[in-house]
């Protein structure tokens, strides 16, 4: 063995630099947090290649004297911790005193700064842990960091960053998560020039809200607070039609951090779980406010996981806030169409043909585009759900999940008519476990679901196996349809043989369409457009909500006031 000595402080700041920064993204976070900290009430965040080339950071925050600039790059150095209580309570998003020397170890940090009353500035240089003397600089009040050249000197740790505009992604999505976080601040995030994100400071929540997710979402988000104890909450949830099958758009902040704590998103899971679709997250912003001695943020470096004192307490109350809270909520019942929520009430209300909309107002009768038309019209898509494009006397625009849902159900429609429904036998066929009375009722209806296109058979006293399922519903997941045939067949247990076909025609229509919010490619959109153009019906989704708003050049007109 050779003899044990001390690692050189560059190597214990580089392996430290392995906790905290992990790509350009985690530079930003730890950049943004400490402007955040400094009360700063604007930041300006550019990213050049994805912040991998270089990221500056500014802000008009309070500033680093020249004498503490060295302190600032110094590992184990805070203004922000002064006595060893101060770490039960704290109250600042970083203490530890680690991310500028993390980040100097494994890039070219530049630090210049001017406290408020200081009559100059002045900055420091780090190039990969060596640190050049302090200068006079020119400066705004303020601080300006700038970091190039990330891991460029560490090859091995290089070579894990992605493609410039997915670090870019990762970076943006740090920047998102502290303006919803800090509405008082103003935050502008430029990636090569283009503005990702532009929020002015002193905004409410639902203005922050629509700069982060737009205002489409924004607009029919609800907030729902509560107040138990010492737990505050305050809650925004978007509508089921904006869920996603990822949870990029679910964000918990525990006292203004943003946590990532799986007990914390499993309580959200849990209090969600009725009014989104099956395997989907909403929107969801949700505020803990805790006093910060009940908390213990030093458990991970990059402070993203907690430990609560209440645990018990803060789970449940999450729970019951969102569950009692999203019960009430305006679309509750309305979008159950779109989505297919599972929650029993719901869907009763949905299978009474009396509950179906009439299409709201605007939509005028359409005269159906010929095929080429539709074939070759521009499309613009809006919030990766509506789809507007010219059409003959003015212009239209589409729901991409409504539209999809209505193709699927008519294509299908005629083939069940025809008797030629096309299956897609499965590869390996899926296994669901059920109960045995549901393996029986399943069972009974084998012929009707063959007639549909589902191949199903028991596999053992509990086990049904899904061996086939119809080929144009590429997006059906033969898990899902088990759960959704059940709870047809034990809603409509009193239904017609033909009434139950519609009822899981519909159910896989939905289910096998786009979700408001997946991304399409543009050759994937004109051939809905087709298909949805050779239908007899394509203005109403199966459950009766438009499909299509017309807009005609006179309706233009009056909103422009030009009549
Ligand atoms: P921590 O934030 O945990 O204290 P950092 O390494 O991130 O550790 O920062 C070290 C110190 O540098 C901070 O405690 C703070 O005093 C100072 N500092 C860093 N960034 C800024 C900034 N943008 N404005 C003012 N002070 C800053
Ligand atoms: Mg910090």
């Amino acid at each position: 063995m050779s003899r044990i000595l001390p690692l050189a402080p560059v190597v214990v700041d580089q392996i430290a630099a392995g906790e905290v920064v992990e790509r350009p993204g985690s530079v930003v976070k730890e950049l943004v947090e400490n402007a955040l900290d400094a009360g700063a009430r604007r930041l300006e965040i550019r990213l050049e290649e994805g912040g991998i080339r270089r990221i500056e950071v500014r802000d008009d925050g309070a500033g680093i004297t020249a004498e503490d600039l060295p302190w600032a790059v110094a590992a184990h150095a805070t203004s922000k911790l002064a006595r060893p209580e101060d770490l039960e309570c704290i109250a600042t998003l970083g203490f530890r005193g680690e991310a500028l020397a993390s980040i100097a170890a494994v890039s070219r940090l530049l630090l210049v700064s001017r406290p408020r009353d200081a009559a100059q500035g002045a900055g420091i240089r780090v190039e990969f842990g060596r640190v050049s003397p302090v200068e006079a600089a020119a400066a705004a009040p303020g601080t300006r960091v700038v970091v190039e050249d990330l891991f460029a000197e560490l090859p091995a740790r290089r070579k894990f960053l992605k493609q410039p505009h997915t670090e870019a992604a990762h970076a943006a999505a740090w920047v998102e998560r502290l303006a919803l976080a800090h509405g008082d601040a103003g935050f502008r995030l430029e990636h090569a020039g283009k503005v990702l994100l532009a929020a002015e400071p002193g905004e409410d929540l639902v203005t922050r809200c629509a700069a982060v997710f737009g205002p489409a979402v924004a607009g029919r988000m609800i907030a729902l607070a509560r107040r138990d104890g010492p737990v505050i909450l305050d809650a925004r949830v978007g509508p089921p039609e904006a869920a996603r099958r990822d949870s990029g758009r679910v964000h918990v902040f525990l006292n203004g951090r943003w946590v990532r704590d799986p007990r914390i998103v499993r309580a959200v899971r849990e209090g969600v779980k009725e009014f989104v679709p099956v395997g989907h997250w909403p929107v969801l912003v949700l505020m803990i406010g805790l006093p910060p001695d009940r908390v213990d943020v030093n458990v991970h470096p990059q402070k993203t996981e907690v430990r609560l004192r209440d645990e018990r307490v803060v789970l449940g109350s999450i729970i019951s806030t969102l569950r009692s809270g999203l019960a009430r909520a305006p679309w509750a019942t309305r979008s159950v169409g779109a989505v297919g929520s599972a929650g029993a009430g719901q869907v009763a209300e949905r299978s009474i043909p009396a509950t179906w909309r009439e299409p709201p107002a605007p939509l005028l009768p359409l005269a159906r585009p010929s095929v080429s038309e539709a074939a070759v019209g521009p499309l613009i898509s809006v919030a990766r759900t509506f789809l507007a494009r010219e059409v003959e006397g003015g212009m239209e625009i589409l729901d991409q999940h409504a539209l999809h849902e209505r193709v699927n159900l008519e294509e299908l429609r005629r083939e069940v008519r025809g008797g030629r429904v096309v299956m897609q036998p499965l590869l390996v066929p899926v296994l669901v476990e059920v109960t045995r009375e549901e393996v029986d009722a399943l069972l009974a209806r084998r012929d009707a679901l063959a007639r549909l296109g589902v191949d199903l058979e028991a596999f053992g006293p509990t086990t049904v196996a899904i061996r086939g399922v119809p080929a144009r519903l590429e997006r059906l997941r033969p898990e899902r349809l088990v759960d959704d045939l059940l709870e047809i067949v034990r809603e409509e247990r009193e239904a017609s043989p033909e009434r139950l076909q519609e009822e899981i025609l519909f159910r896989m229509a939905c289910r096998g369409a786009v979700m408001a919010g997946d991304r399409l490619e543009a050759d994937a959109l004109q051939g809905l457009l087709r298909r949805g153009a050779e239908l007899p019906q394509d203005r109403t989704c199966a459950h009766g909500r438009p499909v299509r708003v017309f807009l005609s050049v006179a309706d233009l007109e009056k909103a422009f006031h030009r009549r």
